[in-house]
């Protein structure tokens, strides 16, 4: 059994009074629990400091020298206070400079050695270190948790808090893994683990903590995934009949493709079987998988049920409502867009229409579920490219409805184990074929060298009537910082390369009203050549485009790149990606080397998680999962492999884990999917 000491307020935990409890709030701890599971950010390795003379310019370390002035205090503008002293190891010297710390000259004493943790810069006078933490020798920890911070508690306050935690919990029974799990995955006790992770002796230690938390994560996620599975199998759902779906089908300017066929099939037979669907379409960028959905959403149609269809932006809400009224028009289906960068009345009328049913499709983003829209016969839920939802938001879209279809689409090729573990409740369709006449984009890497060469080779593309992508070399469009180069970027190449062109730009901070009309120029319109930060990266389709361009290509991760690249060779006509870098670095190169060797999406995903790990899959920031903090951070995927296995044969032996053994795992299942369980099961 757990303890129950593990749901106590922070409080109850010495050192912590009314004022600590409230800023620990800020950091989302509340109960021990959330504060034992609040893991450091980093380390700081004091465990093998160097000497002035090795440490290097830009680098974070610990260096060992003796003070060798008295603490000079001068007073600056602003009535700061500025100390500065010099330091070495005998050899070589430093300087190291305090703002605003008056304790400093009382705690440093020329001729004594002592510690210095920080980032050491060259300045006008060679080495210098700003603010370094500072330990006299022997007195520090060999590795110091750097945890989130927040105003008024720091990493010292954090740290001495989780120790007397952990203290607390010392011999109580915490621990949900059962002894036989523990042993036969060489896992230590989860408080062993816990004081490795926070109070690590050596960067192996903490490694060996993060892995068997990652572990015990894994495990709850998937078995709470199962149990999610097995609630929603027995559900009944709308029910559907497809039996017209060939009118649809014929009415479309091409055969379907044999794969896009058996994911209409499988999606049929889902949502007339009388139970609720969920399923996945996975397939690659640009295998067709909107007139999929579309087959599926003109079932539900003429069954009388209504459909939500979620994309991620609002550029790819308003081409698809494009699409699907053009795909529906012969058929009387009526569409509806509904966006944020609409005005107040726009959207109330709207919303009205939904409400009488006037509607039978409503394309929106996920404000569709977060917002106050209420449908009059909610039958299925779409989302495209659900690489950019979470479970959470899954569960709250299922709760719009009275258990509505859920059909998931995601142009993000995940590796096949990954794909189980984060779709584990859903029943998965993969297309795996293009459209037949689809050529493979060429991919070229060239360095700035060519650049102008790369121009000239644009240019040949829109002089044959062909429009064309530069990708900036700018990938944080949410900084405003990034804005003015992307701007002067694209007046760059208006006045020189591109002169006499038609050229527009795209970026993050543009309204959705103005991106949406750049867009339509762009896809209809005059516009030939489109420069863009990565808002184009997703399900953007115009088929003229048959030339990119990328600028900067190390900035980009391989799906990125992959996704970016998928933008261009959607019609039939021979398309092209050039990859400008000048990258020496080896994954840079690497990544470059395979994007020109193929252009199919489930190998780049397995060569990109042979390089980055699980942890770019499977973090908490990109899927919504609060309780795969750890995971996030694995470097390799053994204990990905390694939990699936076992949660598969844990239910196999005891599906509702109730035998004594499972008792703790089960107690942590429910915790974690307490809030999916209410909507979902
Ligand atoms: P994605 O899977 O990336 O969402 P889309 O659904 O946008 O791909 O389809 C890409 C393009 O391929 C669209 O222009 C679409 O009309 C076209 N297309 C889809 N299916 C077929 C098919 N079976 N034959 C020919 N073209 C197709
Ligand atoms: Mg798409």
């Amino acid at each position: 059994m757990l303890t129950n000491e593990l749901q106590r307020n922070i409080k109850f935990v010495r050192g912590v009074g009314e004022k600590r409890a409230e800023l620990f709030t800020r950091l989302g701890v509340t109960d021990v629990a959330s504060l034992i599971s609040l893991y450091p950010r980093t380390y700081e390795d004091w465990s093998a400091p160097v000497s002035v003379g090795s440490a290097r310019a830009g680098e974070t370390c610990c260096v060992r020298a003796f003070v060798v002035s008295p603490v000079t205090d001068t007073r600056i503008s602003g009535g700061r206070r500025l100390s500065k002293l010099r330091i070495s190891d005998g050899l070589f010297d430093m300087t190291v400079t305090y703002f605003n710390n008056p304790y400093i000259s009382k705690k440093l004493k020329e001729g004594n050695e002592y510690l210095f943790y920080g980032k050491v810069t060259l300045g006008r006078m060679g080495r210098e270190m700003i603010s370094p933490t500072v330990s006299p020798v022997g007195e520090t920890p060999a590795m110091k948790a750097v945890y989130p911070q927040t105003a008024g508690l720091n990493s010292g306050t954090i740290s001495k808090v989780v120790a007397n935690a952990l203290e607390l919990l010392k011999d109580k029974e915490i621990d949900p893994l059962p002894p036989s799990v523990r042993e036969e995955y060489s896992l230590p006790e989860k408080h062993e683990a816990l004081r490795m992770v926070h109070f690590p002796s050596n960067a192996a230690e903490a490694q060996e903590g993060s892995r068997r938390l990652a572990f015990e994560e894994l495990l709850i996620f998937q078995l709470g995934l199962a149990k999610l599975r097995s609630g929603s199998l027995g559900k009944t759902g709308p029910d559907v009949n497809c039996e017209e779906k060939e009118r649809f089908i014929s009415s479309l300017d091409f055969p379907l493709t044999g794969a896009q066929r058996r994911a209409v099939d499988d999606i049929c037979r889902d949502m007339s079987s009388g139970r609720v669907m969920n399923r996945l379409v996975q397939g690659d960028v640009g295998s067709g998988k909107t007139v999929v959905a579309a087959a599926a959403v003109y079932c539900a149609a003429r069954s009388g049920f209504q459909t939500a269809f979620m994309a991620p932006t609002e550029i790819l809400a308003t081409q698809h409502s494009a699409t699907f009224s053009r795909l529906f028009a012969p058929f009387g289906i009526r569409t509806a867009l509904l966006i944020g960068s609409m005005t107040a009345a726009e959207k109330r009328k709207i919303k009205e229409g939904i409400i009488l049913g006037i509607y039978d499709l409503v394309i929106g983003t996920h404000a569709l579920i977060t917002g106050d829209v209420e449908f009059r016969k909610l039958g299925l839920v779409v989302t495209d490219e659900q690489h950019r939802f979470g479970v959470s938001q899954r569960a709250a879209l299922s709760a719009k409805g009275a258990d509505p279809h859920l059909l998931v689409m995601s142009a993000t090729p995940i590796p096949r184990t990954l794909s189980l573990i984060l779709y584990g409740d859903l029943d998965i369709s993969v297309i795996d074929e293009l459209p037949p006449g689809r050529r493979p984009v060429r991919t070229y890497a060239v360095d700035t060298s060519y650049r102008e060469r790369a121009y000239a080779y644009v240019r040949k593309h829109l002089d044959a009537g062909f429009k064309g992508y530069v990708i900036c070399p700018l990938v944080e469009e949410n900084e405003n910082l990034d804005l003015v180069p992307a701007k002067e970027y694209c007046e760059s190449l208006k006045n020189g390369p591109f002169k006499g062109y038609s050229v527009g730009l795209l970026h993050g901070k543009m309204k959705p009203k103005e991106k949406d009309s750049v867009m339509k120029e762009f896809a209809e319109g005059e516009l030939q050549l489109l420069v863009a930060t990565t808002v184009v990266e997703v399900g953007v389709d115009v088929p003229s485009a048959v030339i990119m361009l990328i600028e900067n290509a190390e900035r980009f991760g391989l799906s990125a790149l992959h996704q970016l690249r998928g933008r261009v060779g959607r019609g039939g006509d021979q398309a092209s990606c050039i990859l400008i870098s000048d990258a020496s670095g080896d994954t840079a190169k690497q990544r470059i080397a395979i994007m020109t060797s193929t252009t199919d999406g489930f190998k780049i995903a397995d060569e990109d998680l042979k390089m980055r790990g699980p942890g770019d899959f499977l973090g908490s920031r990109q899927h919504g999962i609060p309780m795969m903090q750890m995971t996030g951070r694995l470097s390799d995927g053994a204990a990905v492999r390694e939990s699936s296995m076992l949660s598969k044969r844990m239910l196999g032996a005891d599906p509702d884990l109730s035998s004594q053994a499972n008792e703790g795992l089960r107690h942590e299942v429910e915790r974690a999917f307490a809030d999916a369980r209410l909507t979902l099961n």
